[in-house]
């Protein structure tokens, strides 16, 4: 029998991790759920055997200390960050671990993460394995993105010179990858999780009070600028007096 290439192997993992319904939904039942059992054979399997997937599922949930989250934490994005659920586009987008960076977001409450992966048979360039508990997991300095400190939940800590490391690449170009190649799809589909979450902060950052009260003066400094230079000109008389 022909060998599956391992590359291939962890990419179609990834895929099922990343975008297949959790279980609690999968057991829940529903349209989408349907739709996506017609095409997914890892699903029906996992339905069928779903008693021991739940299992192992609440033996993962064992509760931890929460301690402050800081540069270096290994974190999860907690589900119900995103507020519309994490079903979009026909696809499941499951929250994935994140490492926290030295990076300052000007933000209260707002950090900048770098997405993290477990398949070291797709890892490449721009990637940074973590150590002590995380030795198979990697950090991928070319996806970060920004997440609130309320939706991630604490798992662990990797060297902070680590994520310094990760946090000093953060803003290089992205490295280039050969197209139509399995580690190219992979950081497309990595890519994707990313901006999913990473525009939920977006849009919890334009409304954010700090931002808000930069945006005004910003903007009252540009407009009287503008009226300043251009308002004798174009404006009427009595609206610039
Ligand atoms: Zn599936």
């Amino acid at each position: 029998m022909r060998e599956l290439d391992p590359r291939n192997i962890a990419w179609k993992r990834m895929l099922e991790e990343r975008t297949c319904p959790p279980i609690d939904i999968l057991c829940n039942g529903g349209t989408e759920v349907q739709a996506h059992l017609a095409g997914c054979s890892a699903c029906r399997e996992r339905l069928e055997d779903s008693s021991a997937v739940y299992a192992v599922s609440r033996t993962c949930k064992n509760k931890r200390q929460s301690p402050p989250i800081i540069p270096g934490a290994v974190c999860r994005i907690k589900r119900d960050a995103a507020p519309n659920g994490i079903y979009a586009n026909h696809s499941w987008h499951n929250p994935p671990l994140v490492l926290v960076l030295p990076i300052d977001t000007k933000i209260d409450g707002m950090l900048r993460v770098a997405q993290i992966h477990d398949a070291s048979e797709l890892a490449g360039p721009g990637d940074f394995p973590l150590t002590d508990n995380y030795a198979d997991c990697f950090a991928e300095s070319w996806n970060t993105w920004s997440a609130f400190v309320d939706t991630l939940e604490y798992r662990g800590m990797v060297s902070q010179d680590i994520a310094a490391l990760v946090a000093a690449r953060a803003h290089a170009p992205r490295p280039q990858i050969k197209e139509d190649t399995v580690e190219f799809w992979f950081r497309l589909q990595e890519l994707k999780i990313g901006r999913f979450f990473g525009k939920i902060a977006k849009t919890r950052e334009a409304e954010h009070p700090d931002k808000l009260t930069v945006l005004k003066a910003w903007t009252q400094k540009h407009v009287a600028n503008f009226v300043n230079y251009w308002g004798c000109h174009f404006l009427p008389v009595e609206a610039v007096v």
